[in-house]
């Protein structure tokens, strides 16, 4: 197969497609998507309009399983085909990348990966939310609650409470009401704000705002079930008293002399 190799042919990339919003792809990412030959999305998550117009094959990972996903990847691009792989959101968070990149590096086919929006940077454009705040918190929780794929237990949410940092809780929705007091359980103030995003960029897109005591209730009269973005994060309270050092009067620092 080596000789059919296109001699041009970069490497196989996957491509963070974004949250759902067509033109929340990076430039890189849809240039790769209209050069493509092949293209194996996430058919569960990935905004189909992302691959109107697109020449591409088109393969629909719902359906398959890791080996059938190799199979495609290395059988196209030993004969010399440019294959994508479209991954939702940012690949690095709950794609399962990992496990594809190993077996592509045990057998020899380069790739690459381009970032893209996840959804949690989509939930909190459209709660127009800042998550960290000064003096408030400095420190984003990426995680989810266990459900038929595990948790550390030391990564329980309830551990996780602790520090009371934000949080952004993928995968999680169906198991609110875990969430909720694990949570408090943690020591998170019932009073804490929460926010569910549902299709964060999609035209679809619904926002319900509570609090630990609330939310479960609100999500359930929503009817809320899947994709969505649980946001724990005291910048969803007021934030009036709290301002930056950065774009303080007084802060000085190397591209700005403070009064
Ligand atoms: N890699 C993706 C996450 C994949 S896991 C990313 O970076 O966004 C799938 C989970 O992501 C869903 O259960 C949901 O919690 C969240 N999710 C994906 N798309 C979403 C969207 N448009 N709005 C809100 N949550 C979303």
């Amino acid at each position: 197969m080596e000789n059919k190799k296109n001699q041009r042919q970069g490497p196989v990339y996957f491509v963070g497609a974004g949250p759902g919003d067509p033109e929340l792809i990076t430039l890189k990412g849809s240039r790769l998507l209209h050069s493509a030959d092949v293209v194996i999305y996430a058919g569960s998550l990935v905004n189909t309009a992302l691959l109107h117009g697109i020449r591409a094959e088109l393969f629909d990972s719902a359906g398959m399983d890791l080996e059938a996903i190799i199979d495609v990847i290395s059988t196209e691009y030993s004969s010399g085909r440019q294959v994508v792989r479209l991954h939702t959101g940012d690949p690095c968070l709950y794609g399962a990348i990992g496990e594809q990149m190993r077996r592509l590096a045990q057998i020899g086919i380069p790739f690459e990966v381009v970032p893209g929006v996840s959804s949690a940077m989509a939930a909190a454009a459209a709660l127009k939310v800042e998550l960290t705040v000064p003096e408030v918190t400095q420190t984003v929780i990426f995680t989810r609650q266990a459900g038929r794929t595990p948790v550390p237990p030391a990564e329980s949410l309830k551990n996780l409470a602790a520090p009371q940092a934000s949080m952004c809780i993928f995968l999680s929705i169906s198991a609110i009401d875990t969430v909720v007091s694990e949570l408090l359980a943690g020591g998170y103030p019932p009073d804490t704000p929460v926010a569910v995003v549902e299709k964060a960029s999609w035209p679809e897109e619904r926002i319900i705002q509570g609090n630990l005591d609330t939310i479960g209730a609100l999500v359930k009269e929503a009817g809320i079930r899947k994709t969505a973005m649980i946001i724990v994060s005291k910048g969803l309270g007021n934030q009036d008293n709290t301002r930056s050092r950065l774009y303080h009067k007084n802060f000085s620092h190397e591209y700005r002399k403070g009064a």
